[in-house]
């Protein structure tokens, strides 16, 4: 029998969690390879894992997080639902913006993962996994805005939105974060 995407993505974790392609597993506690329904067609991606996320080997556990899970109950899903991962896997040294360096040899395995989940939606969180997609865009000229485009073959559902911790900083950020959700909301119910 062929492996479950379950099974996929546990392998790919298990990848993860010995890398020592850059230098950030020497300064972090666990890798944080990802997390959620291995059946989702919704996938969320961060930047990198936080002080909490670094302690759990879970994605946004913290107070993004917590921003997160509000957002994603505002329109009705659940963490259960959906999947989420980060453009880093180890926990970059005081939260400190991911290294060029560091982003091209992690993102193969957010390009395996995605390339298990086969989502048919992706909303990226902040411009870091924005520019993943879309190397040339502006966030801020983006943000919301539903687009299909065609990656590694995948036709996907790409909308990019702030990054919960902008929000958490900034009232225009948080005002435009609640804004884009409840567009990915009625996006929702328009494909059900
Ligand atoms: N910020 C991120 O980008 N990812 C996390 O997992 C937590 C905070």
């Amino acid at each position: 029998m062929s492996p479950t995407k379950d099974q996929k993505l546990k392998y790919i974790s298990s990848l993860v969690s010995s890398c020592q392609k850059c230098e950030l597993y020497k300064t972090a506690l666990n890798a944080v390879p990802g997390a959620g329904n291995p059946n989702a067609e919704i996938v969320f991606i961060g930047e990198a894992p936080g002080a909490n996320e670094d302690k759990q080997g879970l994605p946004f556990v913290g107070n993004s997080g917590k921003l997160l899970d509000k957002l994603l109950n505002g329109i009705e899903l659940r963490r259960e639902d959906v999947y989420i991962a980060n453009i880093l896997k180890h926990r970059p040294p005081e939260n400190r913006d991911p290294l060029p360096s560091e982003i091209k040899v992690c993102t193969p395995y957010l390009k395996a993962q995605l390339q298990v989940l086969e989502p048919k939606i992706i909303i990226t969180l902040g411009r870091y996994a924005l520019n993943y997609f879309l190397p040339d865009v502006m966030i801020s000229k983006v943000r919301g805005q539903i687009s299909q485009i065609t990656w590694q073959g995948l036709p996907l559902t790409l909308i990019p939105v702030y990054h919960p911790s902008a929000g958490l900083r900034n009232g225009s950020m948080l005002s435009a974060l609640e804004s884009d959700f409840q567009t990915i909301g009625k996006f929702l119910k328009t494909i059900k």
